[in-house]
């Protein structure tokens, strides 16, 4: 299915998230890379040593969770857009997504979206928590959200205006 569409299976994305227990403890990047290309500033980015070496630039990366703290470091960095961190302890009932963003307009902090999954479909509406513009360090913004635990593993992206 990726290789036809672009989109990730279920499986794949479960299986690029932490699992149940690391994910109740706090923030922890998802890595949804699955294709073999000659890149590695996740690995470079990462001084946790949570992404682990790359043996050979084709590897896809490897993330040890329980290294990992969620810093987001890793995020702007992927050219590939590939990276998020997620964090289930954010409320009771929403998780935080911090997602790359390169649209234009950036959304406003407090702004309700549209929540979309992977192939663009409006899941939910999400709560812009926080808007963090690194364009002027060349770097790409990372725009954290709100989202409904029930939908944390279907929102990758937002959709503003009509
Ligand atoms: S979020 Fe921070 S600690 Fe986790 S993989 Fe990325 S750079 Fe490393
Ligand atoms: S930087 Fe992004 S695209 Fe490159 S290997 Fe890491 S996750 Fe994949």
């Amino acid at each position: 299915m990726l290789a036809s569409t672009g989109v990730p299976t279920r499986v794949d994305i479960e299986k690029a998230f932490p699992n149940e227990v690391r994910m109740n403890q706090g923030a922890a990047a998802v890595i949804e890379c699955f294709q073999n290309i000659p890149c590695n500033p996740c690995y470079t980015a990462c001084n946790r040593n949570a992404i682990k070496e790359f043996q050979d630039i084709n590897d896809l990366p490897l993330i040890d969770h329980e290294q990992c703290n969620g810093c987001g470091l890793c995020i702007s960095k992927c050219p590939g857009l590939a990276i998020m961190v997620v964090d289930m302890t954010y409320s009771e009932h929403e998780g935080l997504l911090k997602i790359p963003y390169e649209f234009i307009p950036l959304p406003v902090e407090g702004d309700i979206v549209r929540g979309l999954d992977r192939s663009g479909k409006h899941m939910c509406d999400v709560k812009v928590v926080k808007v963090l513009n690194t364009k002027y360090l060349d770097r790409t913004p990372i725009i954290s959200i709100a989202v409904p635990k029930e939908y944390i593993h279907n929102v990758r992206n937002i959709g503003m205006g009509d």
